[in-house]
């Protein structure tokens, strides 16, 4: 009995190992693969797989973890989105919208604070349509030619995408969510599709964005099937970033009684992420700091190389509340870039306050 547990428990391992090796001379992997590695419960072969991720990472990014200044410039939203607390069927969100001279205020804090990244990251909001967006951009990369300007507004035609990175953005955040169609009918309305989804990203992409998609983990009805779907599909799209974060109840949603997603999976899923995208620019993102304190330093510690202070006005910025108790404050703030510092030497890392563009040159 007992030569049979310790001769499952070493082929387990060889699997391990010959997974690792596999990933880590770049080659995709097959769907059963995936599964295999989405599926690993035991803790030690998780512990191997995150040193291993934590070791690729600081192969090709050192102990540096980029900073982007986070403006979140609209609470409106036309998308109903069931996971979402700023969905417009949800009437007790509280609501507002940013001015063109509000985010020039961000910015100019951001850069004061030494950021040279800012993020504008919005509901998809009526009256900030295309053109207001461009015009936007436009002024901040007049004002900071020097700085990248990362967008995530949603979905928008070509040329609205075309118009924005000629006016000089140059990165554009938009999760994919769920690769699995039916998965993702269920957290959608019906005005809303996987296939816009992944045709919005494919333009982002072919229009020279660095393209940002992911996925949360843990979102109502997911399965390890819709997870392997998403490593599929992120192996064909290559984006350049990959943000995951579990799923958080959002109050006045229809699933405000799901659970949260489990942390301990959203760690496991960075690792993965680390050792198939090594490149790739992938964020400790607040929902995992939301549900777990030490959810940046766990990320991190699993590969995440990217953090997204938060430089939205402080007044406001309670409003902007996808999901329960989002962190905003504390070294989420990016007034408070010292905490952040402060948490990162104690793991032997620090922050790096260049651009943080994506390259893959070894
Ligand atoms: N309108 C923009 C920004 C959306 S908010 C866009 O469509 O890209 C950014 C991300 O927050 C979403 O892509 C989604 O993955 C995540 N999010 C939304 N609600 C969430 C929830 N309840 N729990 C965890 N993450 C959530």
């Amino acid at each position: 009995m007992l030569t049979l547990i310790s001769e499952n428990l070493i082929m387990g391992h060889i699997r391990l190992y010959d997974m690792l090796e596999k990933l880590s001379s770049r080659s995709s992997l097959e769907r059963e693969e995936w599964h295999y590695l989405l599926a690993v419960t035991d803790a030690h072969e998780r512990e191997i797989l995150r040193q291993k991720a934590a070791e690729v990472a600081v192969s090709h990014f050192g102990k540096g973890v980029f900073v982007r200044g986070l403006i979140e410039i609209s609470s409106y939203c036309r998308n109903n989105c069931n996971y979402c607390g700023i969905r417009c069927g949800n009437t007790f969100a509280e609501r507002y919208r940013l001015t063109k001279e509000q985010i020039l205020k961000c910015c100019h804090q951001g850069a004061a604070l030494g950021l040279n990244t800012f993020v504008l990251q919005g509901g998809e909001d009526v009256r900030q349509n295309d053109e207001w967006i461009r015009d936007v951009v436009e002024t901040i990369h007049h004002e900071f030619p020097e700085k990248a300007i990362t967008l995530s507004v949603g979905e928008r035609c070509e040329a609205a995408y075309k118009s924005f990175f000629e006016a000089g953005a140059s990165r554009y955040l938009l999760r994919h969510e769920t690769r699995n169609d039916a998965h993702y009918a269920q957290l959608h309305p019906s005005n809303m599709s996987s296939s816009n989804r992944r045709a919005c990203l494919e333009t982002l992409k072919r229009i020279g964005y660095q393209t940002g998609s992911g996925m949360m983990i843990g979102s109502p009805f997911q399965t390890t099937q819709h997870l392997v779907d998403d490593m599929m599909y992120l192996q064909e799209l290559q984006p350049q970033m990959i943000g995951v974060g579990p799923f958080i109840p959002a109050k006045n949603t229809p699933y405000a009684h799901f659970d949260a997603g489990c942390v301990d999976l959203t760690i496991l899923v960075v690792s993965l992420l680390r050792l198939r995208f090594p490149h790739a620019l992938i964020p400790a993102t607040t929902a995992l700091v939301s549900l777990n304190p030490q959810g940046r330093l766990l990320a991190i510690q699993a590969g995440a190389n990217v953090v997204m202070p938060n430089l939205t006005p402080t007044e406001v910025r309670d409003k902007y509340s996808i999901y329960n108790n989002k962190k905003n404050s504390g070294s989420e703030s990016a007034q408070q870039l010292c905490l952040l510092q402060q948490s990162l030497d104690a793991i032997g890392y620090h922050i790096d306050y260049g651009r943080g563009d994506y390259t893959d040159k070894q």
